[in-house]
């Protein structure tokens, strides 16, 4: 059976689900928006994971467009998946490197066992990537993704903070059937 994609708004850190995504950035040591809100919530062992992470594997920092987990410490799911969404330019396409981000965190969940994964809209809040194009290359990679492992995971959920986001999403899953 083909996962689910749904749609909620709200807060991703009251989440309950096998995997919670967080839009991080480089440094994985925490920032605004949505990074900020998982660790004031998930607590320091999610931050500490991230410094060892940054210590072994990640010197330099985790490159956009790639995924990588830890816990999720006190938040209710089993795991964490920090992914770095590109910062919107109006000069070079990098929608590869976002549709990138939803790819990765997905095949990180499914090599986790993670069966429900839930996003937020990544790059549309401090790295200002216009809602409804975010919208469109988000609906779009989970569903490539899903079609090609369509029994990997049980359901899709994207997370989104405002009405806005919300309504960008709801028209970009109508859109694509
Ligand atoms: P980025 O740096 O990738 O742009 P942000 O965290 O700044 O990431 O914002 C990404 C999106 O997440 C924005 O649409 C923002 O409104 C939204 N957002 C911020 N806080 C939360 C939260 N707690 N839960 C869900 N979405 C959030």
């Amino acid at each position: 059976m083909t996962a689910r994609i749904t749609l909620v708004q709200g807060d991703i850190t009251r989440q309950r689900a096998d995997a919670l995504v967080n839009a991080a950035n480089s440094s994985l040591l925490g920032g605004g928006g949505v990074d900020g809100a998982i660790h004031r919530r998930g607590g320091p062992d999610i931050l500490a994971e991230c410094r060892a992470l940054r210590a072994s594997h990640y010197g330099k920092g985790l490159p956009t467009g790639q995924a990588v987990a830890t816990t999720a410490g006190r938040l209710d799911a089993d795991h964490v998946i920090h992914t770095v969404g590109p910062v919107w330019s109006a000069t070079e396409d990098r929608s590869a490197l976002l549709a990138s981000c939803y790819r990765e965190s997905l095949r990180v969940a499914a090599d986790l066992g993670a069966r429900t994964v839930a996003f937020p809209a990544i790059s549309t809040g401090v790295y200002r990537w216009p809602l409804d194009d975010a919208a469109r290359i988000a609906v779009r990679a989970v569903r490539d993704a899903l079609a090609a492992a369509p029994d990997l995971l049980a359901e899709v959920r994207f997370v989104l903070f405002d009405e806005a986001a919300y309504a960008a999403f709801e028209e970009a899953l109508a859109a694509q059937g």
